[in-house]
């Protein structure tokens, strides 16, 4: 490293260190408001939280710093603009709202008692995601103090959420309603994890999702298997076999047109993702399962991140109680969901599911099909400058290299991608032992302090490699 750079990092951590405690007392503070979005009697505490949040944005140093109501729990808007015109326009996504908690869960401490035992600051929303929200404030103070700048390198902007642990059902609208003063050349989601405690890593992407119901009727109404069975058809049947045509010998799905458009991982990410430090049978374990399966060709890392797939969520039909009842049932129904990679197409999905079906049913067999709402993949490529600037951010932090994983769950950080047009980076210091979603809930006091320090070199390395898009 060269002689600059050491006295960057040193001027950020020593204004860390000297704002460290004031840091933690605040995050306290703000842990201590139960903004559980799913439960209606934290309506006024989710409310709370929102203020709270933007008067501390305020504090910290943001001009514009807003509570943006939605027709259920409030989001927090705020803007610190560049002196510098021609700065990349960043957006920075999280959500203040938590996770229900409740001491008889399991906790050893009251959920919105924040503690700290060991190094760790149990609470509810302590990684999940106010932990990783709050990182952001102090790294700006600390840009700024290390170098000496009045404004951030580049044209901040926080969209913090208020329902995401709800389904976030207004965020889109909520996205679209703004969209003028959300645009920005990358949103860069702190609402995630990495590997673990010693391997660094930024996130590429995450997976779509597209849901269906389908059922299937015959007889008109449950009908006599001893009068009529062997002569008509039987929708419990078409749906084991309609089911049973959904994947290929090499699980591979064998709906026409499913993997058009799919962008295929190359050899460099195959390799990257082969380098993670990743126990199989530790996962299995996680997994609760016996064993592992999918496509053909891939690995399980691969396969959950970076491969779409179909999945059964429930099936049935036909009479389930105690004893026999011998009919040939009226209908039948398969729950699917199809996670989706970069490149394809919830749309096309859809009209590809919708076609498939009627060609494996036989006669006498009607279906309908009800799709819910989809969520699109996102995934920004390795080579682009802001997850590089991310990257460098995060290994200065750390100390280490950084790698790479994706996420193969869902999120409305895709929403962001969708309406802003803006590539999506993920930016998290969870580690999985933090307990999301669980008792006992944690984050690091090391691991957040190294976000906020990754935080503080991130904006000015961006400005410096990365200027805005015409
Ligand atoms: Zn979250």
């Amino acid at each position: 490293m060269s002689q600059p750079v050491d006295t960057a990092v040193s001027a950020v951590r020593t204004y860390i260190a000297q704002h460290r405690v004031a840091f933690l007392d605040d995050l306290t503070e703000w842990l201590r408001i139960p903004s559980v979005s799913a439960q209606p009697d934290h309506a006024p505490d989710v409310r709370h939280s929102a203020d709270w949040l933007a008067a501390k944005l305020k504090e910290t140093g943001f001009p514009t710093a807003e509570v943006w109501p939605t027709p259920g729990a409030p989001a927090v808007y705020a803007e610190w603009p560049s002196a510098d015109p021609e700065a990349p326009t960043v957006l920075v996504y999280g959500h203040h709202d938590v996770q229900p908690a409740a001491r008889e869960d399991g906790w050893d401490s009251e959920p919105f008692e924040p503690v700290v035992r060991d190094g760790r600051l149990y609470a509810r929303g302590a990684a999940d995601d106010k932990g990783q929200v709050f990182f952001h404030t102090l790294g700006v103070r600390a840009h700024l103090a290390a170098t000496g700048r009045t404004t951030p390198a580049v044209h901040l902007k926080l969209l913090i959420e208020g329902e995401e642990e709800s389904g976030s059902p207004h965020f889109r609208a909520l996205v679209e309603e703004h969209a003028d003063r959300l645009t920005a050349d990358a949103v860069i989601v702190s609402d995630t994890g990495m590997w673990s405690e010693d391997t660094p890593t930024v996130c590429t992407g995450m997976r779509g999702l597209a849901e269906c119901e389908i059922r299937l009727y015959g007889p008109d109404q449950d009908v006599h298997s001893g009068s009529f069975g062997g002569a008509v058809p039987n929708p419990a049947t078409a749906v084991a076999r309609l089911v049973a045509a959904l994947h290929d010998e090499h699980a591979r799905v064998a709906i026409p047109g499913f993997y058009d458009g799919v962008v295929e991982l190359t050899d460099r990410e195959r390799e990257l993702f082969a380098e993670l430090p990743f126990d199989e049978d530790q996962w299995l374990r996680t997994a609760k399962s016996h064993g592992t399966r999918g496509e053909a060709g891939y690995s399980t890392l691969e396969r959950v991140w970076a491969r779409p797939t179909a999945e059964v969520n429930g099936i049935g039909g036909g009479y389930q109680g105690p004893g026999s009842k011998t009919i040939i049932p009226s209908s039948a129904m398969v729950k699917l969901s199809f996670r989706l990679v970069a490149g394809q197409d919830p749309e096309h999905v859809r009209e590809a599911v919708g076609a498939w079906v009627p060609g494996e049913l036989p006669d006498g067999i009607r279906h309908e099909i009800t799709f819910s709402p989809a969520t699109r993949p996102c995934l920004t490529p390795l080579d682009h400058p802001a997850l590089q600037s991310v990257v460098r951010a995060m290994g200065r932090a750390f100390g280490t290299p950084v790698r790479f994983t994706r996420e193969g769950g869902s999120g409305p950080a895709a929403d962001l991608q969708d309406v802003l047009g803006a590539p999506v980076l993920f930016l998290g210091i969870s580690v999985p032992s933090d307990g999301w979603h669980a008792p006992d809930e944690k984050v690091d006091l090391d691991l957040l302090l190294k976000g906020v320090e990754t935080s503080a070199y991130l904006w000015g390395d961006l400005a410096e490699h990365w200027r805005h898009a015409p």
